[in-house]
């Protein structure tokens, strides 16, 4: 029989009432022949207020402590799942990560799954019983401790769970219904993607579209898990519900994806990201050996930059630029003041209200002058670009956080996405 891995996210298991919805989409796909397991998050909010508890409690909190209150959220909801599953008739039982075990590095707060034993699991199913597993959590094995995998980690457990159990597909239900070519809330005028390519999600993922977990998308990518994104809050048993390829969106190999549509679409989607910070290092000395005096200790503090952008010297001269996440904007500039010896710069400035605006699309690697295109239209809203940054299917622009929403909608309708 056919497996199946159906994923819900916090608003859909919100409440009881949202639970039991839930629970109606399970005994759809069991009753249509499938062999189900479940991955759950926490109830929306949850998570929040777990973590600042933790906070609350001491600003250095013990990082295996801070997963041991965390995981608890996932806990609850599996557990009511399953309640509510048996309720309606089915067999259904919960466990946690440490009981398949998902086993896990201990990078805790953001652990990486190293394996799924999918014995138990793969014998529960096979007997008919709907499994429902914590999302989000796992277990380092030498230590036997708690791990969590970062915020919006049930995405990973879930695909994980997908490709250890070998399933057909992976559904990600969550309160919209697939991943759209920027975010909905922002652009009304969003629209919905019957598919979209591994590699475009990533890009997506990575750059700012929170609707799947970055790590999700590159396990789907290297076990090539069919991976589809679509809402919980419809009626379960509507008829148009239960065709998925309607339904949601696929995630899947780009040779899936039609030739013409992708011939025709240059730009797949826009995504932003405001947990971005630039910091601007002025009048360092243009020679050999001072981009290395910058960015080696900022590796050696693990903070992770991203755009990098170094002028061309006029008097021996230059400045260079570049982001870090928002949360190391403090440590970043200490850093660099901290090597002032060898990089021997004039002052390091920055700033924390700016927004990376990416363009994004695979349509791109056989298109010229998108980049073009895009700063002439930026220029005629007035916006001004502090950092540019281009692979092959994406390109990002570094702007004033206020003029967010304005370069969003913009490139989203430069590029003919709207609705
Ligand atoms: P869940 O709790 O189900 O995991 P998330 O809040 O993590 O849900 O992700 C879903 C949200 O992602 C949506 O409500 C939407 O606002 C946001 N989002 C951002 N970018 C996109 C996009 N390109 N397509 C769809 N949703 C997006
Ligand atoms: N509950 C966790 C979070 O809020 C994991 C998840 O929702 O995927 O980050
Ligand atoms: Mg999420």
């Amino acid at each position: 029989m056919a497996r199946l891995v159906m994923k819900f996210g916090g608003t859909s298991v919100a409440n009881i009432e949202r639970i039991r919805n839930v629970a109606r989409h399970v005994k759809r796909e069991v009753e249509a022949g499938y062999q189900v397991a479940v991955v759950v998050s926490a109830m929306s909010g949850k998570t929040n207020e777990l973590v600042g508890w933790c906070k609350d409690a001491s600003a250095l909190y013990d990082p295996r402590e801070y997963d041991a209150v965390v995981a608890s959220g996932e806990q609850v909801t599996s557990g009511l799942l399953a309640i509510v599953l048996q309720e309606m008739g089915l067999s259904a039982r919960s466990w946690q990560g440490w009981q398949l075990p998902i086993s896990t590095d201990d990078a805790h707060g953001s652990a990486r799954i190293l394996d799924i034993d999918s014995e138990k699991l793969g014998a529960a199913i096979d007997g008919g019983q709907v499994a429902v597993i914590a999302g989000f959590q796992g277990i380092h094995l030498p230590t036997g401790r708690l791990t969590t995998l970062g915020r919006g980690g049930s995405d990973t457990s879930a695909v994980a769970v997908a490709a250890a159990l070998k399933a057909e597909r992976c559904d990600i239900y969550t309160d919209v219904d697939g991943v759209y070519t920027t975010d909905p809330r922002v652009v009304p005028k969003a629209r919905r993607l019957d598919r979209i390519a591994f590699e475009e999600m990533l890009e997506m993922a990575s750059l700012g579209a929170k609707v799947l977990q970055v790590r999700s998308v590159e396990l789907a990518m290297v076990h090539n898990v069919r991976t589809f994104v679509r809402s919980s809050l419809v009626d379960p048993d509507a008829p148009e519900t239960a065709n998925v390829e309607k339904a949601g969106t696929l995630i899947c190999d780009e040779e899936e994806i039609v030739a013409n549509q992708m011939e025709s679409q240059v730009v797949t989607g826009i995504a932003f990201s405001k947990d971005e910070a630039q910091v601007s290092i002025r009048r360092v000395a243009d020679k050999p050996g001072i981009a290395a005096a910058v960015f080696g200790p900022l590796a050696d503090a693990h903070i992770n930059v991203d755009m990098i952008v170094q002028n061309v010297s006029a008097d021996g001269f230059t400045d260079i630029t570049f982001t870090v996440p928002t949360a190391d904007f403090e440590r970043a500039k200490a850093v660099i003041e901290k090597a002032r010896d060898t990089i021997a710069h004039q002052v390091v400035e920055g700033a924390t209200d700016v927004t990376k605006v990416s363009v994004i699309g695979i349509g791109m690697r056989s298109h010229a002058g998108v980049a073009a295109q895009a700063f002439q239209a930026l220029a005629g809203k007035g916006i001004n670009i502090r950092a540019i940054t281009t692979s092959e299917i994406k390109i990002s622009f570094l702007i004033d956080a206020a003029y967010t929403e304005l370069a969003v909608r913009t490139l989203h309708s430069l590029y003919g996405l709207d609705s």
